[in-house]
């Protein structure tokens, strides 16, 4: 084999299919000292990709490793697959397999961020509630008093629904555009990644900013008074009482 040929071959991408046919593709360096040295594997996936090498491995054996792997984060994709495709998914944008963490929209300005564990995608996730203290508060006691009506045996969104006792909207019920409102200042939605997820507590008024935006705004008005890293100031829409958290500094 001449050598351009096998420079060539130094990379492979192989196609691997797991028991609810998402497609997957595993990536392979072959390395100057190959089979000798091992190969560098990498797979888009939420856990570090483990996989054992000899000389006497063959790429037969990768694969078949690698099909195995899929298969203990098959429930984990189911979980989050479920969700993608029954409520509206605020961030990431583009939810890719590695993501464990889902944004699902509950209605307009609030949300829940929720973290499924790879290992244990049916245990009850790491949540957090966005939102207007007057609509997140009564959800956040449902799910601290029917937290322990957490069934493992269901899926993530089956038990979300049950604990907060809501419908998530769904794209069969509702347009995205009722969720992504722009924010107050900058009448975008997306600010790099940014959504606008500081919201104006007052009930009537509920606008959506983002943080950059809301605390620039704050800190160039006299009304507003800075206490450490948090500016207390007036809602840029109804003037009602606003807070916010100096935005974090871009690295
Ligand atoms: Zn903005
Ligand atoms: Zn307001």
């Amino acid at each position: 084999v001449k050598d351009s040929t096998r420079k060539a071959f130094r990379t492979l991408r192989l196609k691997a299919e797991d028991s609810s046919a998402r497609q997957h593709i595993l990536t392979i360096k072959l390395k100057s000292k190959h089979p000798a040295e091992a190969p560098e594997c990498s797979a888009d996936l939420p856990v570090p990709l483990a996989l054992t090498w000899t000389a006497q491995s063959t790429l037969e054996q990768i694969h078949s490793q690698f099909l195995l792997c899929l298969q203990s984060l098959a429930e984990f994709w189911d979980v989050l697959d479920e969700i993608d495709t029954k409520t509206w998914i605020l961030e990431p944008e583009k939810p890719s397999r590695s993501d464990t963490m889902r944004r699902i929209a509950i209605g307009n300005n609030v949300s829940i961020k929720v973290e499924v564990d790879p290992r244990h995608p049916k245990m009850l996730p790491e949540c957090c509630l966005l939102g207007a203290e007057h609509v997140v508060t009564p959800l956040r006691n449902k799910l601290n008093a029917n937290m322990h009506l957490w069934n493992p045996d269901s899926s993530v969104l089956h038990n979300l629904r049950d604990v907060l006792e809501i419908e998530f909207p769904s794209p069969a019920t509702h347009e995205k555009s009722d969720f992504n409102v722009e924010c107050g200042i900058c009448y975008s939605y997306r600010l790099e990644a940014a959504i606008p997820d500081q919201v104006c507590n007052d009930p009537h008024c509920g606008q959506p900013f983002h943080q950059a935006c809301l605390y620039e705004w704050l800190r160039a008005l006299p009304t507003s008074r800075q206490s450490f890293s948090i500016v207390f100031g007036e809602c840029p829409y109804c003037s009602k009482p606003i807070t916010v958290k100096m935005a974090a500094q871009k690295s």
